[in-house]
């Protein structure tokens, strides 16, 4: 194993950072009132503002001109084909530099990892539909969103009730989607559906994917979903009445839809860890520096021991999560599955930064919980990474049936 950094990521890291200091910076500061505002940063019924989305477009558009929104994508599909090691790396570096609730930065710089932009997903596109739509997806000008659970259907997705019936050389699609990330936005839609009733009861496929525009008729998103006291909401729910899709709009294999759906999710739990180490890092400088300005007691607060304590103890907690991040994503590389470690890293790594954030904001007292510094709005974001792209629960469900299946290499 050899942990250093490729030439080509340590390069393509000093030009992002370039990149998003020269343009996106000032874009965020010269609308400040706006992005700062959730009153503003929201409409009534909690969809982003008209201006907002207009910002975050011209971000993401600038960023694909610059080759940053494609460079995770693979070259097949005409993306930088970089991998996961980069990946990790990358996440970090941004994460660690401009710390959470960044309204422009955060994956719009860089996609979200399997749900936007050049995802692994469209590879399951047949080449002639994927012609129409390669494009537009990675200029930044159209986005995606990616449709798997439902209200019956999160963490056990056989619970899922949304059908696809075949009508001549369509489907006919009826259901409902539920915390779906950039669904009031998106342009296109990749939303999954049971074809085959049996199978899917008896927990043998029966569910198959399927790429949808979001104007067509019969598709609507009656409401978004705020969560973590906001205002408003990138999730929202779909609603899918009589949506005819034709068969060359399909996703893989009929009755293969969840292999599609897994398809993306090793990025997606990856680039989610490298982006938790480098808000835990970015978390633990601000306390650092403030632990050395407050006083109490006559001396700065550092030098009080049950504060070297919390310092000490994120340090730990981000030294083992990086070396994890890494590691894994070493294997991965390597052409590991790596389906234990992806699952420990994604559940290790989240419930790290909740530790970290948590004890960051003590070490800063009210300060700390302030909206001004932050670091509650990595709090509340580190609460909500425990839930998406399975929950601590479910990760540790695979890494024992792992280990009881005889996995037991580490
Ligand atoms: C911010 C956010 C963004 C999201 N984005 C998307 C998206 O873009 N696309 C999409 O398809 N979905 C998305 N989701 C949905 C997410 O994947 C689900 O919320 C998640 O899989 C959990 O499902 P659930 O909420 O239905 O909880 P449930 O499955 O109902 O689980 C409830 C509790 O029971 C536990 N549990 C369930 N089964 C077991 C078990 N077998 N053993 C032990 N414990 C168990 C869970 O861990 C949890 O603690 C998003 C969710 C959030 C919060």
């Amino acid at each position: 194993m050899d942990f250093t950094l490729p030439e080509e990521a340590v390069a393509i890291g000093e030009s992002l950072i370039k990149f998003i200091d020269r343009e996106v910076v000032p874009l965020e500061e010269a609308h400040r009132d706006l992005l700062g505002n959730e009153r503003r940063l929201f409409t009534e019924d909690g969809r982003f503002a008209p201006e907002v989305l207009a910002l975050r477009k011209t971000v993401r558009m600038r960023s694909a001109e610059e080759g940053f929104y494609t460079m995770f994508g693979s070259e097949a599909l005409g993306g930088g084909g970089l991998g996961p090691i980069e990946a990790v790396y990358l996440q970090e570096l941004i994460n660690a530099r401009y710390g959470p609730d960044r309204p422009l930065i955060q994956t719009f710089v860089i996609p979200s990892p399997f749900t936007n932009g050049l995802t692994p997903l469209l590879q399951w596109l047949q080449p002639e539909t994927l012609d129409l739509y390669r494009d537009g997806i990675a200029s930044g000008e159209k986005t995606l969103c990616f449709g798997l659970s439902e209200p019956d259907a999160g963490s056990d997705v056989f619970g899922m009730r949304s059908r696809a019936v075949r009508d001549g050389d369509d489907w006919v699609l009826t259901g409902t989607k539920q915390w779906i990330t950039n669904a009031p936005y998106a342009d296109y839609a990749m939303v999954f559906a049971v074809t085959d009733p049996d199978a899917a009861a008896a927990r043998k496929g029966g569910i198959t994917g399927f790429f949808l525009r979001t104007d067509q008729a019969g598709f609507s998103v009656p409401s978004t979903i705020p969560v973590m006291g906001h205002l408003g909401a990138e999730i929202g729910i779909i609603a899918l009445e009589g949506v005819r899709v034709a068969d060359s709009h399909r996703m893989g294999a009929v009755g293969e839809g969840l292999k599609v759906a897994m398809s993306g999710v090793n990025t997606g739990r990856l680039g989610m860890a490298g982006s938790c180490v480098g808000l835990a890092r970015w978390a633990l400088e601000a306390a650092l520096d403030y632990a050395k300005t407050r006083k109490t007691f006559g001396k700065p607060i550092a030098e009080h021991q049950a504060i070297q304590l919390h310092l000490a103890d994120c340090a730990m907690d981000i030294y083992a999560a990086r070396s994890m991040v890494q590691n894994c994503a070493w294997q991965v590389a390597t052409g590991k599955r790596a389906v234990k470690e992806i699952s420990m890293v994604k559940a290790f790594s989240t419930e790290m930064l909740n530790r970290v954030m948590d004890r960051c904001i003590q070490v800063h007292g009210a300060m700390g919980l302030t909206n001004e510094l932050r670091l509650e709005a990595g709090y509340r974001f580190a609460r909500v990474m425990r839930i998406p792209d399975g929950t601590g629960e479910i990760q540790r469900r695979t890494i024992a049936q792992r280990l009881l299946a005889g996995d037991v290499d580490f």
